[in-house]
């Protein structure tokens, strides 16, 4: 099978995590215990996961001139993705500041840095979403970027997948060049005032939605009819950091090899709990061999509405 081409247009973070054993207050400095440095944002993590799922990926956004910079490219080529025209930007990579205390609560403090910078998309870039089989765009960076990425994903037949995350309202045109909205139930609210209680509202926006519902598996639904309820694959979770990542990346990819979207789904749900089964976010994105080998248990297989 030809692997689908998906370009991802999105930030990438360098994520500074530190451990210890209670969070500082305001004021107050503790003192931690370990301390890593993983590579981050929802962007460089899509475009990872849907490499690692099995596309020909190509991650387009902004890096800095620092350190962080060059770091970060490296770890992201090394999933496979294609990184030829990241953008290096003067001044500071985008970084997360973390910090985790002994009872898996955190604070997280983003200073967005190139990936504000990421505006204005070139003709290389414009070139590279028409030749794709799949734009994945999220909400890291500035608005107007997604806006002309999908506008050209649009003019060209490029299929658009718009994970709404962070959450926020969502500009009319955005929403209708959207063929595929991928969301969590905080995500659906800001877009559509509602939850898990009435997904089918999102398709008021657009024509295909995901609704993501953690250990509670996903919706599916779309304008022809379609309603599903696509149960999780029973897992020992540990950790879900990066599992929505890992699902929007594996569906793109599935979507894009021309499955139908429920199974697409059912094998995003397996991507997830893949991802949520290990520590980590990027490190845990799991590979086709995973999810495949996850999905044949069949758990989760059983749309029932
Ligand atoms: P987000 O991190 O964007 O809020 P979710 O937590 O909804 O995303 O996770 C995305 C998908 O990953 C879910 O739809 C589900 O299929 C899978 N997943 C996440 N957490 C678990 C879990 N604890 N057990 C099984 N599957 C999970």
């Amino acid at each position: 099978m030809n692997r689908p081409r998906v370009v991802v247009v999105g930030s990438a973070n360098m994520d500074l995590v530190a451990m210890t054993p209670v969070l500082p207050a305001a004021g107050e400095t503790v003192l931690g215990t370990d301390f890593v440095m993983v590579p981050g944002g929802k962007g460089a993590n899509q475009a990872i996961a849907a490499t690692r799922a099995g596309a020909s990926g190509v991650f387009l956004g902004a890096i800095g001139s620092d350190s962080f910079g060059v770091t970060l490219k490296a770890r992201i080529a090394a999933s496979g993705v294609d990184t030829g025209q990241l953008r290096v930007v003067y001044g500071a990579s985008g970084v997360a500041v973390v910090t985790v205390d002994a009872a898996g609560e955190n604070t997280v403090v983003v200073a967005p840095g190139a990936n504000a910078a990421f505006t204005g998309l070139t003709e290389p870039e414009l070139s590279a979403v028409r030749r794709a089989d799949v734009l994945v765009a999220q909400l890291e960076i500035p608005l107007e970027t997604v806006l002309e990425a999908a506008r050209a994903a649009r003019a060209a037949g490029t299929r658009v997948v718009l994970n709404a995350a962070p959450a926020r309202e969502l500009p009319a045109e955005l929403l209708g060049l959207v063929d595929l909205l991928v969301v969590n139930e905080g995500e659906a609210l800001a877009i559509s005032g509602v939850g898990r209680e009435d997904p089918g509202a999102l398709l008021a926006a657009v024509p295909r939605a995901v609704l993501t519902l953690g250990a509670a598996g996903a919706w599916y639904g779309d304008r022809d009819g379609t309603d599903a309820r696509i149960p999780a694959f029973p897992i020992d979770a540990v950790d879900s950091t990066g599992a929505g990542d890992a699902f929007t990346g594996a569906l793109a990819v599935a979507w894009g090899e021309g499955r139908d979207l429920v199974d697409a789904v059912r094998w995003a749900c397996a991507a997830g709990a893949a991802c949520a089964r290990q520590v980590g976010a990027s490190a845990s994105l799991p590979r086709r061999d995973e999810i495949d080998t996850l999905y044949a248990t069949g758990a989760g297989s059983d749309p029932t509405a």
